[in-house]
């Protein structure tokens, strides 16, 4: 089979050693005759699975012990709901739109009804192009939170730099580019990621809550609490038991290579040399304001719908997977997650440059 190099917003690449390790142990999972699959979720192989996924995660993202971490279900879209629906019933909640998860998030809140949501900033006019600033006065301080999308997938923008919030607590959906960009958990008082970019596979919701917004309000379902799910350390019904164990794998995978910092420092260099092509070339250009480019989704056009639909095309004959841009940008997207290789990055650049020189650039 030829190389092929797999470009997918999420899921996405998944680093090989884990998948080999996964398969090695797919049928016979520590000589106990049972696969992961297969075992109780109450049991002590699956027990040690679990804390040992939550202390990797703990190491890796440096989480100060007054913070739980839940694996749930649901992907981020459920985190939509469940944010306003424990932080701020009956009260106001802020959120910055820039760009169509920002959007989805916005409108969840709005569908509940007892909840004052308020756009304090937005970057939609210019096409979700650019992160907007905001300054501390724009920020009512009684609100119960200021929601941001670190990374914009479909975008490919990124908060670098948090908004100075003051007493407000952030909550972020931090889905494209937890532990490929090297927060401070501290400055935050949820982070939310759906697993199926650079944790594991889809079915797996991390979620990391500060204890004091834990169990403020009552919530009438159990299966949309955190209380009920941190009382019951992520086992108040079956949890995703092989996707928690994948995360597990990748998170040592993670350690294994460096850590967080090295991922950031490795995602920058593959980032920056697509983007040193992009700004090069005369054919290809990025829509993105350079200061605010994602090192994680990095959409690219021709400026000419026939020709990125040439691309994609061709693209794929080449081995390169799932370039296609998102439905509603079109042009093309690179995702490079944590376990995207270089090589993949070189061959598209060689790639392009045979394209444009073969397309009039
Ligand atoms: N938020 C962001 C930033 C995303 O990229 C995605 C999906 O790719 C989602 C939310 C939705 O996640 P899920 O499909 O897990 O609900």
């Amino acid at each position: 089979m030829n190389t092929v190099y797999n470009f997918s917003a999420g899921p996405a690449v998944l680093p090989k050693s884990v998948l080999e390790k996964a398969q090695s142990e797919l049928v016979n999972y520590e000589n106990s005759g049972m696969s992961v699959m297969e075992l109780s979720h109450r049991s002590s192989l699956f027990e040690t699975i679990i804390q040992g996924a939550e202390t990797l995660l703990r190491e890796l993202m440096n989480i100060p012990d007054n913070y739980k971490v839940l694996f749930l279900q649901g992907g981020a879209s459920l985190q939509f709901t469940m944010v306003p629906l424990n932080l701020a019933q009956n009260r106001k909640a802020l959120y910055i739109n820039t760009g169509s998860w920002s959007k989805k998030a916005i409108s969840e809140a709005k569908k509940l009804g007892n909840i004052e949501v308020e756009v304090i900033a937005s970057s939609e006019d210019k096409n979700f192009s650019y992160i907007p600033e905001v300054r501390k006065e724009d920020i009512p301080q009684d609100a119960a939170y200021l929601h941001i999308t670190t990374n914009n997938t479909i975008e490919g923008t990124t908060f670098y730099e948090l908004p100075d919030a003051g007493n407000v607590p952030i909550i972020a959906d931090m889905s494209s580019n937890i532990l490929s960009v090297d927060y401070n958990v501290a400055d935050f008082g949820l982070i939310y990621a759906g697993a199926q970019k650079n944790i594991g596979p889809a079915g797996l919701t991390v979620v990391i809550i500060k204890d004091e917004l834990i169990g403020q309000v009552d919530v009438l379902s159990s299966m949309l609490d955190y209380s009920v799910h941190a009382k019951n350390g992520s086992m108040y019904n079956t949890p995703p038991t092989y996707g928690v164990y994948m995360a597990k794998l990748v998170f040592e995978w993670i350690k294994e290579h460096g850590g967080v910092q090295k991922m950031e420092e490795l995602n920058k260099a593959k980032a920056a040399m697509l983007y040193n092509e992009i700004d090069h070339s005369t054919l290809f250009s990025s829509p993105v304001t350079p200061k605010d480019r994602s090192i994680n989704n990095i959409p690219f056009v021709t400026g000419s719908d026939e020709l990125d639909k040439k691309f994609n095309q061709e693209a794929v004959k080449e081995g390169f997977e799932n370039i296609k841009g998102h439905r509603s940008v079109g042009g093309m997207r690179a995702s490079l997650y944590n376990a995207f290789p270089k090589e993949g990055v070189e061959a598209l650049i060689q790639f392009m440059k045979k394209f444009e020189a073969e397309n009039g650039g």
